[in-house]
């Protein structure tokens, strides 16, 4: 069997749609959806692209919405990665294949109590989020809604627009959940950006997630603690800052989700 005829058992053949460039080493990209596929918004799929003849797969948090029928991905371009440097060179009409299933388990309906659902990114971690705040539930399930963004240059902080039309679709559905999007640059201080292009220049945090966390900046910025009864959080991304994360919540009397039920944290890695 080809590479090409063993990629179709377990997935689809589906084409490019769009390419949007952030800057030059993210993108955020669109598929057609198979027929019948079927996805929890925080999950992932594997995605196959050709590379010098052979099939090359690698995980991608969907961003799409569940009820919209084309697939969307973000992503960054690793320098010499083998899959993305593929990716870079798409043109709309090209084969992307689309495993038949959807992964992971970073879905918000594992979190069956709570008040404030903080879901803490670095990176192109952000991508399930997108997806997940598509989600109706969540506006209804949750108080507050707390999205962290971590990157290291300003002009990584995407999807801003797309957090002003959830917050308006929101308040025209009068649905109850307030939307707060703490954005941190980790590399750009505050002397450097003057540059009010970028979002909430004046408003933003400087350094790492799990600094935030440690020394309080994060809940203090919005006066919201982090505690086993109220919070429930995800974390996305750069699998060092996860491990790191996670030991703090512990410390601090939280735990991970369990099959079984309870916790409140859920993590995925990236890498
Ligand atoms: C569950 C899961 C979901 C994922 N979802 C996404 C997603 O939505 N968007 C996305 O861009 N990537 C995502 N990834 C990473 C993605 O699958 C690939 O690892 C990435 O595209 C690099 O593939 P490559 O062949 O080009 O590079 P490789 O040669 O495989 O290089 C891998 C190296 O690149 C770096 N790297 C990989 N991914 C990232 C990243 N996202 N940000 C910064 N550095 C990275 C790490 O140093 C890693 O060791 C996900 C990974 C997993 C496990």
């Amino acid at each position: 069997m080809n590479e090409q005829a063993a990629a179709t058992d377990k997935a689809t053949q589906e084409s490019l749609i769009s390419v949007h460039r952030w800057t030059d080493k993210l993108l955020t990209f669109r598929t057609t959806r198979p027929a019948g596929y079927r996805f929890t918004p925080g999950q992932f799929a594997r995605l196959g692209l050709q590379v010098n003849g052979e099939m090359v797969w690698r995980a991608y948090s969907i961003t799409s919405a569940e009820t919209e029928d084309q697939l969307e991905y973000y992503a960054i371009i690793v320098p010499d990665g083998l899959f993305t440097s593929a990716l870079d060179r798409l043109q709309p009409g090209d084969p992307v294949w689309v495993e038949k299933l959807s992964y992971g388990f970073m879905t918000p309906d594992r979190f069956t109590d709570g008040e404030d659902f903080w879901m803490l990114a670095t990176g192109t971690g952000l991508g399930p989020y997108i997806s997940i705040l598509q989600q109706r539930e969540v506006w209804q399930q949750f108080r507050n809604l707390i999205l962290v963004h971590c990157v290291r240059h300003e002009n990584e902080l995407t999807y801003q627009e797309k957090f002003e039309t959830l917050r308006a679709d929101a308040a025209a559905q009068d649905l109850p959940a307030q939307l707060h999007v703490i954005t941190m640059t980790t590399r750009d201080n505050a002397v450097d950006s003057a540059d009010l292009a970028y979002p909430a220049a004046a408003d933003r945090l400087y350094g790492r997630i799990t600094t935030a966390l440690r020394d309080g900046t994060l809940e203090k910025k919005l006066g919201i603690g982090i505690t086993a009864a109220s919070s429930r959080l995800m974390v996305c991304g750069n699998p060092e800052m996860i491990t790191e994360v996670r030991e703090l919540l512990k410390e601090r009397g939280l735990g991970p989700c369990r099959r079984a039920g309870g916790g409140q944290f859920i993590t995925e890695d990236y890498w």
